[in-house]
């Protein structure tokens, strides 16, 4: 009998895949109905069928997309190694081939169809259109020719000479892509060739993928206009100059042997006037010609497909099929089930791709079912809600969590087993001990005492309709803070985290498996601390911060001290380019069972006589930012987590810390896409806020910070949340925020927009940071300004935060002179 290595070359081509021979088992059974288990014999004709072409008779499935980072950041570690000059350009690309190939090997494996191409990245795939389409700003200095990772890289990351472009999140995700700027003179071009490479990377390895691109209209309404163009400008009047591009790729991957191409569209999920709707119109017929030969997808996702929306997608020329989110999309389905085209392909995103919850594969069968009369078994393919980029990668590497948790979640490899599943139980082929274990775990769930906490959810449902708010108005408050503070003009901060080092980490490690002792692990924190104190009072800052040395994650930190939270080892996501977030599993009611900060801030400020920040993950972040049950209201979930917050600040207060900072960096993208829906979430978020800290003196000075720049159209509920201070992502996004300001909002709390991007490791000049706060006073009164960075300085190296931190105080110090002798 051939080793498992041996049937692993046999199978798949190759035999380093590292995988477990109950995930191999797993995967040949889905696969191959007359084969359960590994033959003990394979031959290369025999295993065609187990693992390559499906018959016809299954009903077909498709995955919208994967994540790229590897199921232990494998692409993380590489990129970061490469830009720290310690590998080559060929090393990197070895890591990134390698992952390809064992993503699409493992979807083949479990017999999914349409297996996706070109959603690997190694840094966004909207940086990726950008490059394809040739739209570099002329400031990176391209000079035409294939985009290498020079540009490409300097282009996400900026460089020596230039900062990066700017970031954004990606729908209502944590996603960050990279915003195009685009102007009447941008002229496109076909200068990445990436998409048709992926593809026949996959073919050479026998696989048959179909390659994805975000369509040409979303392309546009994601993009922003360029330094020196018109905020108005038009961008969609840029289609007619961009098509030429798309079709000159499509015919590429058609002569490669693409039998389907995917279009992502999700901007067709927003609310679109009828202009845009036509722009969508306009784009699919003028590629309508370049369409004979290969079928295509239009795939939307995140939200329903209002009808207009939906009216003018099922009209568009040259398209084969239509892909949907009916996770999150449920007036989708009536849509559906009012009208569909005859003859066109209907790909069912049944499957959730933003969250771990296993599939409910009884309830899925219900809906595929119904679609099954509409549009037909030949037509209807089984598919996840959107890509899965948004989920964690892999069920099997998570050693630590129990079985029952485990029984009721599914990661971005299991969702593939789902979604195959499902097709093949829709083809009179269902698995039955797969579905019976399966609705044995969805009834554990229900029914589990360890997800509900009576107390909890009393407490939780008294605070619907109260208010909480502070006893004494924020312009009062900040008069009775600054008698106590006594702060210069322009007070200097920065947002919490100092630099993770590698020695840092590994104190960490070393603490959690149990090598190091308490006592050990203290000290080592201690003195880490006392180093950014020490750091920060040479550098003269104003209000200091301990650092975090002893958190992984603003998040994962207060989530494993508090109860109804389950943590993993391996479940990563992306964030943006090399950062991943490992986000908490809310399971059950939240509560805190003892103070999870006190003792490290108490410590910090003993070192110090200038005020220390205590620093809280505010809980609508802290929501935003976990995957959240879906087995009650979200905004139930956040009440209960600022409950537990509250008591956290008041510990904080009790213990002598003056100003606590309760970060909401992911308030704003918890934004229902729909405007319709903002109002209500918005609501309740900004009142969850306002629980954690209505009950603190008014002396006690309540800061809040947040990682985004478009906040005009939420500005009332910024100030509704009462913060005495609010820190704000501001350079990166050319000063966007402050024009609020500029049209005359009035804001009476004190706020720092930030004076410096340390997304990038550029080191702004004192110079180029004086000129920020000048524009920052232009628009604000001088007595509210706070001068920090735009974000926590984690994710920075020492070599790039020491002099940048110094330049924004000597800025700070130049401006208090100027405004002092103005007087
Ligand atoms: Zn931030």
């Amino acid at each position: 009998m051939p080793s498992e290595a041996e049937i692993r070359k046999i199978v798949f081509g190759f035999s380093d895949f590292k995988v477990k021979p109950k995930r191999l088992y797993l995967r040949t059974r889905r696969a191959g109905r007359s084969s359960p288990a590994p033959p003990a014999c394979l031959d290369q004709s025999s295993l065609r069928v187990t693992s390559g072409s499906i018959s016809t008779s299954i009903m077909a499935s498709h995955i919208v997309g994967y994540p790229r980072m590897g199921p232990k950041r494998e692409l993380k570690f590489a990129l970061e190694s490469f830009w720290d000059g310690k590998s080559s350009a060929e090393d990197l690309k070895k890591v990134a081939a390698d992952l390809r190939l064992s993503i699409w090997k493992q979807m083949a494996d479990a017999g999914i169809k349409y297996i996706p191409g070109n959603t690997f990245s190694y840094y966004d795939q909207v940086l990726d259109t950008t490059a394809m389409v040739g739209a570099v700003p002329p400031r990176y200095g391209w000079n035409g020719g294939e985009i290498g990772f020079d540009v490409y890289f300097s282009m996400a990351r900026g460089n020596a000479s230039v900062p990066a472009m700017e970031m954004t999140k990606w729908f209502d995700t944590n996603y960050h892509y990279i915003v195009p700027e685009l102007g009447p003179d941008v002229k496109f071009s076909y200068a990445s060739h990436k998409a048709v490479e992926e593809y026949k990377e996959a073919k050479a390895h026998g696989v048959d993928t179909v390659p994805v691109l975000i369509g040409p209209v979303s392309y546009l309404l994601l993009s922003k206009p360029a330094k020196g163009v018109e905020k108005s400008f038009p961008l969609l009047s840029l289609l007619g100059k961009i098509l030429p591009i798309y079709k000159e790729v499509v015919t590429e991957l058609k002569a490669a042997g693409a039998s389907w191409i995917q279009f992502d569209e999700p901007m067709l999920v927003m609310d679109l006037d009828s202009h845009q709707l036509q722009a969508f119109t306009e784009a699919y017929s003028t590629l309508e010609s370049t369409f004979s030969g290969v079928k295509v997808l239009v795939e939307t996702y995140f939200a329903d497909v209002l009808p207009e929306a939906y009216k003018t997608l099922i009209s568009l020329k040259g398209v084969s099929g239509y892909g949907f989110d009916l996770v999150r999309g449920t007036k989708t389905l009536d849509l559906v089930k009012g009208e569909f085209p005859s003859g066109k392909y209907l790909f069912a995103g049944v499957v959730d791709g933003r969250n771990i919850w296993a599939n409910d594969l009884a309830a899925s069968v219900t809906i595929l079912k119904a679609l099954e009369g509409i549009a037909g078994k030949e037509k209807l393919v089984v598919s996840t809600s959107c890509s899965l980029l948004h989920t964690a990668v892999d069920l099997a590497n998570e050693t630590k969590l129990d079985s029952e948790i485990k029984s009721w979640l599914a990661f971005a490899a299991q969702k593939v087993v789902e979604v195959n599943a499902l097709a093949e139980a829709l083809s009179g082929q269902k698995d039955e001990g797969f579905f019976s274990a399966n609705s044995a775990a969805q009834a554990s769930r229900k029914s589990s005492t360890r997800v509900t906490n009576e107390a909890v959810q009393k407490a939780a449902a008294g605070l619907k309709d109260s208010e909480h708010r502070r006893a004494t108005n924020v312009s009062a408050r900040l008069d009775a803070q600054q008698k106590k503070l006594n702060l210069p003009v322009l007070p200097t901060t920065t947002i919490g985290s100092f630099p993770q080092t590698i020695e840092l980490r590994k104190v960490r490690r070393e603490y959690k498996a149990n090598k190091i002792s308490d006592d050990e692990y203290v000290k080592a924190i201690k003195q880490e601390i006392n180093k950014v104190v020490k750091l920060q009072e040479d550098l003269d800052i104003d209000v200091l911060v301990h650092g975090e040395p002893e958190r992984n994650d603003m998040v994962e930190y207060f989530g494993e001290q508090l109860s109804g939270f389950a943590f993993t080892v391996n479940g990563w996501v992306q964030s943006y380019g090399s950062r991943c977030v490992k986000p908490p599993i809310i399971y059950g009611d939240v509560s805190r069972p003892k103070p999870m900060t006190v003792f490290w801030s108490s410590i910090a400020q003993s070192m110090t006589a200038r005020p220390m920040k205590g620093m809280l993950t505010g809980p609508v972040t802290i929501l935003n930012w976990s995957f959240v049950r879906n087995d009650q209201p979200r905004y139930v979930t956040c009440y209960q987590i600022a409950l537990a917050i509250k008591k956290e600040v008041e510990d904080l207060e009790k213990a002598g810390i003056n100003i606590i900072q309760i970060d909401e960096a992911a308030l704003r993208e918890g934004l229902p896409l729909r405007k319709s829906e903002h109002s209500f979430y918005l609501k309740w978020a900004v009142h969850s806020f306002r629980i954690t800290n209505c009950g603190v003196q008014e002396t006690t000075q309540i800061h809040t910070h947040m990682c985004y720049s478009h906040f005009n159209d939420i500005i009332h509920s910024i100030i509704d949340m009462d913060a005495d201070v609010i820190t704000i992502e501001n350079s990166r996004s050319d000063e966007k925020l402050l024009s609020v300001f500029r049209e005359g909002v009035k804001y009476g709390a004190g706020i720092g927009p930030g004076v410096y991007d340390i997304h990038s490791p550029r080191i702004p000049s004192t110079e180029e940071i004086a000129d920020r706060i000048k524009k920052m006073l232009a628009v604000l009164e001088t007595n509210i300004l706070w001068v920090n960075p735009d974000c926590g300085l984690k994710t920075r190296k020492y070599p790039e935060v020491k002099p940048a931190l110094k330049n924004m105080v000597a800025a700070a110090k130049q401006l208090r002179q100027e405004l002092a002798s103005a007087k």
